[in-house]
Parts: C-alpha cells; sequence; structure tokens
C-alpha cells in the first residue's frame, strides 16, 4: 500500500545538518553589524519626519537601527486610505488574497537568515527560537490561505426544503486594528495580519515598540508578495500613545490584540464605550500556567520538560510554565533533578547554538522580574539559581525556581525565567484543579503521568485551552495545536486554529424568490 505523508508545515531548518548549517551561519555573519530601519508605512511609502527612537540589542545593547515613529496626521491618513482601499480588496477573489499570503510565505522563506538575525539582535531571541519563529510565521500564512479560501470560498448555497434559493455570503468586516507583541516579533504580527488580511479586511498593524524592526521588513514582504499598499499598512509608535486614538476611531472595525490582560479590557472598554457599531475583539492575553507532575511521572522526562517550559525564550511565552505542582511523595527526587538541570543551563549570547536562555526583552522586564525573585525568595524557599556570566551587560535575569505554598500567592504574570514549585499529596488533586482554576486565567497545562485515566481526567477538568500530556507546554504548531485561552488568558477563537478566521467575518444571507 502506498503512504502518503502531506507535510503541511513548514520544515524550517536543522542546524545539526552541517550541509544546513555551513551556509546559514555564513549569511548570518553578513548581517552581524547591520543597521534596519523602521518608520511608518502609509501607502507604500516610507514616512521619516516622526520622532526617532535608537534600537539596541537587548543582549550587549548595541545598536541594531532606528524606529521612527507616526505622527497623528499620519495616522489619519492610514486611516482613511485603508476604509477607501476596502471595498475593492474584499471584493477581490479570495484566492487572489490566498495567493499573495502564500507568495509571502515563500518570500519570509527566502529571506529567512535576515529575518533571524533580527529576531535575535532585536528580540534577544536564541537562534532557534529565531528559526522557530519563521517557521511559525510561515505556517500561518499557508494556513490562513487554506482557511480562507475553505471559508470564503465555498459554495454559498444553502441546502434546505423551502425551494427558495438561499444564499449564505462571507466577507470581511472593514478596517482591523493588529497590535503584536514583541515576544514573537514575526510570527504573531504576521499571524493577526494574515488572518484579516485572506478574510478581506484591510489591516492597520501597531507592533510592539520594541521589535518595530522586523515588523518593518514583514511589512515589505507583504507589499512585495501582492498586497496591496493602502491594504496593509503600518504604524510604529508607543502603544499608550497611538493605541488609544486607533481603538476609539470608529473607522476600526475590529481589533486583534496580543499582549496583557490588563491592555485586552482597556481595549475592550474603549471599544465599547464608541460610537456606532459593535466591533469584534480576538485578544491573546497572559497565563499563570501550571505543571502537575504525579508520582507515576518519568523524573528525567519531566525534568527535560519543565526546564524547556520554564526557561526556553527566557521564559518570554505566554504558553511557559510557571507554577510546577509536584505530588510529594516524588518531590526530593525531581527538585534535585532540577537542581541539576539549571546548574547547566547555558544563559549568554542569544546569537550563539549553545545558548539556552538569553536576555529578557529589556530594562523595565528585568527589574520587574528581579523586583519578583527578591519578594518571593523571602516568602518561599530558594530551589535553584544558574548562574549567570557576571561579565554581561544585557538585560539578564537570574533563572530562579522557588518554592511556595500557593498559586493565589502569585498576583499576577510574570513573564520571565521563573518558576515557582508548589508540592501536593495525592489526596489533595482535587484542591489542585480547584486552585489553578481560581486563578481566572486559562491557557496552557501541563501534565506528567503515566496513568493515562487520571491524566486524562485532569485536562478535561482545568479551564485551559491548551494541556499538553507528558511532553514540554509550549510550542503549540499551526494546524496542530491550536492556540489560545479562555478566561483572563484571552477571548478565541485560537490563533492557527479552524476557527480564528470566523472572527474577522461578517455573514449575510440572501434569500431569493425572484
Ligand atoms: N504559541 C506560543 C507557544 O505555544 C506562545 C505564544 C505567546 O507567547 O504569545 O509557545
Amino acid at each position: 500500500a502506498k503512504i502518503f505523508c502531506d507535510r503541511l508545515n513548514s520544515r524550517g531548518l536543522n542546524l545539526n545538518i552541517h550541509s544546513e548549517a555551513r551556509p546559514f551561519y555564513a549569511q548570518l555573519a553578513q548581517f552581524e553589524q547591520h543597521q534596519w530601519q523602521a518608520a511608518p508605512l502609509i501607502g507604500g511609502e516610507v514616512r521619516t519626519n516622526g520622532e526617532s527612537v535608537t534600537v539596541t540589542n537587548p543582549y550587549d545593547l548595541s545598536c541594531v537601527g532606528t524606529a521612527i515613529f507616526s505622527t497623528s496626521e499620519q495616522i489619519e491618513e492610514a486611516l482613511r486610505r485603508a476604509t477607501k482601499a476596502f471595498p475593492l480588496w474584499n471584493n477581490s477573489d479570495v484566492d487572489i488574497r490566498a495567493t499573495a499570503l502564500e507568495k509571502l510565505a515563500d518570500l519570509l522563506e527566502l529571506n529567512r537568515v535576515e529575518l533571524i538575525s533580527l529576531c535575535t539582535r532585536e528580540a534577544g531571541k536564541s537562534l532557534q527560537d529565531g528559526i522557530d519563529e519563521i517557521r511559525e510565521a510561515v505556517d500561518f500564512c499557508r494556513y490562513y490561505a487554506i482557511q480562507a479560501r475553505a471559508l470564503i470560498g465555498a459554495d454559498p448555497q444553502m441546502p434546505g426544503p423551502t425551494g427558495e434559493l438561499n444564499q449564505l455570503f462571507v466577507h470581511g468586516r472593514g478596517t482591523f486594528l493588529c497590535i503584536s507583541p514583541w515576544n514573537f516579533p514575526l510570527a504573531i504580527f504576521l499571524g493577526q495580519v494574515t488572518a484579516a488580511l485572506a478574510t478581506g479586511n484591510c489591516v492597520i498593524a501597531k507592533p510592539a515598540e520594541q521589535t518595530n524592526l522586523i515588523a518593518f521588513r514583514a511589512t515589505e514582504l507583504a507589499h512585495q508578495a501582492g498586497i496591496p499598499a493602502d491594504v496593509l499598512q503600518l504604524l510604529p509608535g508607543l502603544g499608550r500613545e497611538i493605541g488609544p486614538i486607533l481603538t476609539a476611531d470608529e473607522r476600526i472595525n475590529g481589533v486583534c490584540f496580543t499582549g496583557s490582560t490588563a491592555t485586552a479590557k482597556h481595549i475592550n472598554r474603549t471599544l465599547a464605550a464608541r460610537e456606532g457599531a459593535i466591533v469584534p475583539l480576538v485578544a491573546e492575553t497572559g497565563g499563570q500556567n501550571a505543571m502537575i507532575v504525579d508520582s507515576t511521572s518519568l523524573p528525567e522526562q519531566v525534568i527535560t520538560d519543565v526546564v524547556h517550559s520554564a526557561f526556553q525564550s527566557a521564559g518570554q511565552r505566554c504558553s511557559a510554565l510557571r507554577v510546577l505542582y509536584v505530588q510529594e511523595d516524588v518531590a526530593p527526587r525531581m527538585l534535585t533533578l532540577l537542581k541539576g538541570a539549571m546548574a547547566e543551563l547555558s544563559v549568554g549570547n542569544p546569537a550563539l547554538l549553545s545558548t539556552d536562555v538569553g536576555p529578557v526583552i529589556d530594562a523595565t522586564a528585568k527589574d520587574k522580574l528581579n523586583a519578583h525573585i527578591e519578594a518571593i525568595s523571602t516568602t518561599g524557599e530558594l530551589i535553584a539559581q544558574t548562574v549567570i556570566p557576571t561579565d554581561i551587560e544585557g538585560h539578564f535575569v537570574t533563572p530562579t525556581a522557588v518554592k511556595i505554598d500557593k498559586i493565589s500567592q502569585l498576583s499576577q504574570e510574570q513573564f520571565g525565567p521563573i518558576l515557582h514549585v508548589i508540592t501536593y499529596s495525592s489526596n489533595q488533586i482535587q484542591q489542585v484543579i480547584d486552585d489553578i482554576n481560581a486563578t481566572g486565567y486559562g491557557l496552557t497545562l501541563g501534565i506528567h503521568s503515566r496513568n493515562e485515566g487520571s491524566a486524562v481526567q485532569i485536562a478535561r477538568r482545568v479551564n485551559v485551552g491548551n494541556a499538553y500530556i507528558n511532553r514540554n507546554q509550549i510550542g503549540a504548531v499551526v494546524g496542530v495545536q491550536p492556540f489560545g485561552g479562555q478566561g483572563l488568558s484571552g477571548t478565541g477563537p485560537k490563533a492557527g486554529g479552524p476557527h480564528y478566521l470566523t472572527r474577522f467575518v461578517t455573514e449575510k444571507t440572501i434569500s431569493n424568490n425572484i
């Protein structure tokens, strides 16, 4: 029998393969000193008259380029252009839009090395994270192209016994405002943008203020791929300054946001208070993600997955593990192994493949995380801290594991390499589930157990968007593990899932008796 194995997801790069690694490093070296520029892209033109700031590498504080912010006139112009461009784009054949996204995916792969360099130098991401980031961005483009063709290009005729002609049409809503985070400066930026574009919307993109350079390059590539200039415009700027202007404007017909829960709620209130139409908010926010480890689990496997989930990307993922629950019978052994594994972590230059943990994004993040480590160490008991090089200049936070009593001691998400550990006894499992649910967050959950019945039961009873059994709990794959949470963690629908695009469209039924 013939076995068909279609690979839909991008393959990425494997630096363990010499023939892939050699040209990669040679090309990467060309971007080591490169200086990029980001500026508002309005009507396809680069506007350089606004205030400009220097972009620095979080690893060594060296200069990576310049970002120029948007002026209020430019915001107004972008809104005007988008509103005008919408009808034509929305009425274009979905196949034209989907094909442009597929072209964009190819261009991302072609420009992969530059984009990886940007991930490393602008966002402080490790090389492997950079590779994964491009792969995910490519996947989003291709996946939403497929989904858009299915959603919008489907035969509109409804089945039914009435004898009428009943048709259901699906189309875009207008102009979407996409506000993206710095922790996935390409993948989430493009995930939001491509979902909105594929469904016939115009987009005004407001990237995180820390990662304008890569967003600018991605926008240029999208235009090169055939997205019209007025259909996708980029407005760099400070979120607190331009965010409120844009969200309050009635010409914005929907908002897609990834970031903090507090900001999502703020946007929601602004949208609700506006005159005019009720518009959707797609928000993906934080988590207080737990992993539950019972006494039947395999210790070595657990620790590999714990370290990966808590410390990869310096813990700067919404999905990252924050609270590890270990059954008390196995806790001493698990914690000994955890200490050992944390001692082995290599902290430093993200551009080296051997680095496990790079810097956090900026000084503000570093100070906030360090203040938390200091505060929690006085009430909790330090389990381990990875030794980090003393001559390091950048925004580094020491990977830390600390024992605490209850998850409710953590008032907010700590977006960095800090792991909290709680022990529980076998008769407390219901309490553990209740405590996790009581946080109100619901993004990811890890479970390690060889008791399949109990693992599946726990996965069903904890209110999260993504539960992972006997593996790490980060790195959701587009189309494979649709990603996104519930409660304080976001509105859904899940990114990279079959329902995501439905939030970007409106529907119209026409019942025809002519
Ligand atoms: N999708 C990412 C993951 O599964 C997390 C996204 C985020 O941090 O916003 O790790």
